[in-house]
């Protein structure tokens, strides 16, 4: 198996030349030289397997340069009860007939960002010691991405996590989660600033190519296709829960912003898992939604990107778009670079509303789309809860108002749950009148003591600290 970019570098690439990796050279993002394909008698064997064995089953599809031996004990130690919370590790909860949710939040972070992050931790651990390299990280969070990559990073040995986040404004449990870490290895960076201010500051080091070679300066960030790969597992895992027999098809719904996740599940569908449509659900950030309806793909500049009560869906472009459209144009290598390097840089937009192949997004690829507003959210987290006693967060609510609009009878839905609502507490405060629930063990974080460093928006005040703690 080996990786090409989206923009055509003729090079080619085995799995863990790009594990450590963000973009291709060429600007591109990597994927793999074509989709293995499962047989019904896979599915068959597939059906009943741990977790853990069926990420490696999967896994193994895809990464031909690490011992299978070795590839299934990183799974095995990645996906366990006492992480994850349950024995099923992704447990499908029937809301009512035909309607479902799959519980991706019950990691370390409770979102469903640890599903990957855990395992390119220990990915990571393993790839930097056979290379005897060590790794520094460098990221930008306003939540979700940056926490999980902590927890993740977290006393592995050769990796070190430099974050840096918006200071003074993330949720109180989102600073609580991130600052309470006190492993030596993991640094909390408070830039006074927005979250703008920090993903330049990461990016202006990243373009400084000296400083980034001679501090072995990396990233997490959601085009890593190793992250990718982790979650194509459990798009299968939910299928083979709602289903008894091969011949049936279920539905996704997945609270999308950068389009990783959903993207998963397009290389789940693409392998032959069979899956009717691939519902994208958005907030007011409507790139996405957009898109599917009329084939315009137009980044937002800041004054039209929203701040929402579903943050980790608040996105100007999707980052991991590229990739769907590659396949959408028969991989036509030269049209997605004029799209996403030429057209994006001058224009800001695309438009393939007048293509032929348009079409074929919902028609071959099943993509179905939809969008959410605060109003919804609450609506819907309120019904939710009076319905059926279960309290869902913000995102997931998004994904589940859009879900309602694309159900058919006889194929079950199955809405992705990216977030538990203790995460997004003043909203569930504002939809219920109460307190979210919180899992056990986390009583009282807030007032755990915080590691953390408090810079001005300034490059040169996050590269003198890199370079000060780097050993
Ligand atoms: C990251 C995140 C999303 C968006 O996922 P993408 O892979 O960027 O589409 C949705 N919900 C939550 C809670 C997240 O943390």
């Amino acid at each position: 198996m080996f990786y090409v970019s989206t923009r055509g570098d003729p090079q080619r690439r085995a799995f863990c030349e790009i594990l450590l990796e963000g973009l291709a050279p060429d600007g591109g993002l990597y994927l793999p030289k074509a989709y293995p394909q499962v047989s019904d008698a896979m599915l068959t064997r597939w059906r009943g397997l741990p977790y853990a064995e069926l990420a490696f089953e999967i896994l193994s599809l895809y990464i031909h340069d690490i011992p299978p031996a070795d590839l299934r004990a990183l799974c095995a130690k990645t996906y366990t009860a006492q992480v994850f919370g349950t024995e099923e590790i992704v447990p499908l909860r029937k809301l009512e007939d035909g309607v479902y949710l799959e519980a991706l939040s019950n990691g370390p972070t409770l979102a469903f960002k640890d599903m990957a992050m855990q395992l390119l931790g220990n990915l990571f651990e393993y790839e930097l010691a056979r290379r005897g390299e060590e790794l520094n990280i460098l990221g930008a969070t306003s939540g979700d991405t940056g926490s999980a990559a902590e927890y993740a990073m977290r006393g592995k040995k050769g990796v070190r996590v430099f974050m840096t986040s918006p200071h003074g404004r993330m949720s109180p449990f989102q600073q609580a989660q991130m600052f309470s870490l006190q492993d030596a290895n993991i640094h909390n960076l408070a830039i006074r600033g927005v979250f703008d201010d920090c993903q330049d500051i990461v990016k202006a080091v990243s373009n400084d190519l000296d400083f980034k070679r001679k501090y072995r300066i990396g990233t997490v960030n959601s085009i890593n296709w190793a992250r990718l790969l982790a979650q194509v597992v459990y798009y299968f895992a939910g299928y083979f829960q709602a289903t008894r027999s091969n011949d049936q098809k279920v539905s996704f719904t997945v609270p999308s912003g950068n389009f990783g996740n959903v993207c998963a599940g397009h290389v789940a569908r693409m392998m032959g898992l069979p899956v009717g449509k691939l519902v994208v659900a958005t907030n007011e950030n409507d790139v996405l939604d957009e898109f599917f309806r009329t084939g315009l793909y137009r980044v937002r500049g800041a004054a039209d990107t929203h701040e929402t009560s579903s943050p980790s869906m608040d996105i100007s472009k999707a980052s991991n778009f590229e990739r769907f459209v590659f396949d959408l144009l028969g991989r036509d290598a030269a049209r997605t670079k004029d799209l996403f390097g030429a057209q994006i840089a001058g224009k800001g937009q695309f438009d393939l509303g007048e293509d032929a192949l348009f079409a074929e997004a919902a028609t071959r690829y099943g993509f179905a789309s939809g969008k959410s507003t605060h109003a919804d959210r609450l609506a819907t987290i309120r019904d939710t809860w009076q319905r059926f006693g279960t309290m869902i967060d913000t995102h997931t609510a998004d994904g589940l108002k859009v879900a309602r609009g694309q159900l058919k009878s006889g194929t079950p839905m199955i809405v992705l749950e990216t977030a538990l609502p203790i995460k997004f507490a003043e909203t569930i405060r504002e939809a219920l009148g109460m307190e979210p629930e919180r899992p056990a063990g986390l009583e009282g974080i807030e007032t755990l003591p915080k590691k953390v460093t408090v810079l001005d928006a300034d490059k040169t005040l996050v590269m003198d600290y890199i370079a000060s703690h780097c050993n």
